[in-house]
């Protein structure tokens, strides 16, 4: 509603929820936080090092285009440094595609249960979010593109999926492109791709390179760098020129790209963090099914438990709380109230909550 007596959002804007993070623990209390798909492992030391090194120059304004950190991209993943645009998070990078891509009377199409990210930044670029419904927590590419209209400007995929950990094969992807008009922007946003063991799974580099509407996500925050804020992505030119005329000159900060670069070559680490995760994953999943519980398939440093009730699933949070873990309740934010997300985290948490909720299961 406009006032005359105060400033007003631009319409659409207070009809954003908000988005909501993943709790921490109570000040003082020793709690293990699950809720954020955080490090269990902490940084990789080379980036800590670096990122160190670089706080020695913050009197300096950083190289505005994270050239070291393109570069460093560029080398570990085969991609020209050109085709890449650095982000404060990922989540600048999604915020000025929708910017760039998105106004009024547009719309975006996402799965239900995609990022809660992608409905916030398309309102707030005063576009429709059009919600497509999934086949067991599960995007449905039929469906998707069924949903395109002559309106539509942006798909956002999630590939894997937060909060479901749930993905789609590059050959259900390619599909997926292969029916959406050429002026329709695909982002494929891999937050989780290395944490990935499918073998069908691919990034979204390929059809990047092979087509002009197609954009992939990437971020460091999942990977040991979530407080650095180091987001990146891979582009055609004429989208990369798009986005750089109106990104912040100096969007990174200084000690990121330093502290990235250092991070993307220190493949010892992100091996080790990518084995760990994937062999706790594992481990909860099979220690959890069953007992009352469901656990969606994940690719992610997350899975996501399914209890037979939303009670049940309150109850499961509020017994893990009391128990020292903090895990996300993903009712609010995504209306899957008989679900809980739990990070991966180190060994003796998981066998921590696997004890608590085997244990609650059998008290009932
Ligand atoms: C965590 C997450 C991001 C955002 O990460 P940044 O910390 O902003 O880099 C983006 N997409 C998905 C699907 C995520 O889960």
């Amino acid at each position: 509603m406009s006032d005359k007596n105060r400033p007003t959002p631009q319409p659409g804007i207070l009809d954003i929820a908000p988005y909501l993070p993943g709790k921490s623990g109570a000040a003082g209390t020793k709690s293990i936080k699950l809720s954020a798909n955080e490090s269990p492992l902490g940084a990789s030391p080379k980036a800590l090092s670096a990122m160190i090194e670089a706080a020695a120059k913050l009197e300096i304004y950083p190289e505005g285009s994270s050239r070291v950190l393109r570069e460093a991209l560029g080398e570990v993943h085969g991609v020209d440094p050109a085709s890449i645009v650095c982000g404060n998070g990922s989540d600048d990078l999604l915020h000025l595609l929708a910017q760039t891509y998105l106004g009024e009377g547009d719309e975006a199409v996402m799965n239900r249960y995609g990022f809660s990210v992608y409905p916030i930044i398309t309102m707030a670029a005063g576009a429709k979010i059009v919600m497509v419904d999934e086949v067991d927590y599960r995007a449905d590419v039929d469906a998707l593109l069924a949903a395109v209209t002559a309106r539509t400007k942006v798909i956002w995929l999630a590939n894997p999926n937060n909060p479901t950990g749930s993905y789609l094969s590059d050959a259900e992807v390619r599909r997926l492109h292969a029916g959406l008009r050429p002026d329709i922007l695909l982002v494929i946003d891999n937050a989780y791709a290395e944490y990935v063991t499918a073998e069908d799974f691919s990034v979204g580099l390929d059809l990047v390179h092979e087509q002009q509407n197609v954009v992939m996500v990437r971020t460091f925050s999942k990977m040991g760098l979530a407080a650095a804020r180091i987001g990146w992505m891979v582009g055609p030119d004429h989208i990369v020129d798009a986005i750089n005329r109106i990104r912040g000159p100096f969007n990174v900060n200084l000690p990121a790209p330093m502290a990235g670069a250092a991070a993307a070559r220190d493949l010892e680490f992100n091996e080790r963090l990518k084995a760990h995760n994937a062999h706790w994953r594992d481990w909860l999943t099979t220690q959890l099914q069953g007992n009352r519980m469901r656990v969606v398939p994940s690719q992610a440093n997350f899975i996501m438990v399914l209890f037979e009730t939303p009670a049940l699933a309150a109850r499961a949070f509020d017994t893990l709380v009391a128990a020292g873990y903090i895990v996300r309740e993903i009712g609010p934010s995504y209306g899957i109230d008989q679900g809980l997300r739990i990070s991966i985290g180190s060994e003796a948490a998981m066998r921590g909550v696997a004890q608590v909720l085997t244990s609650m299961d059998q008290s009932l």
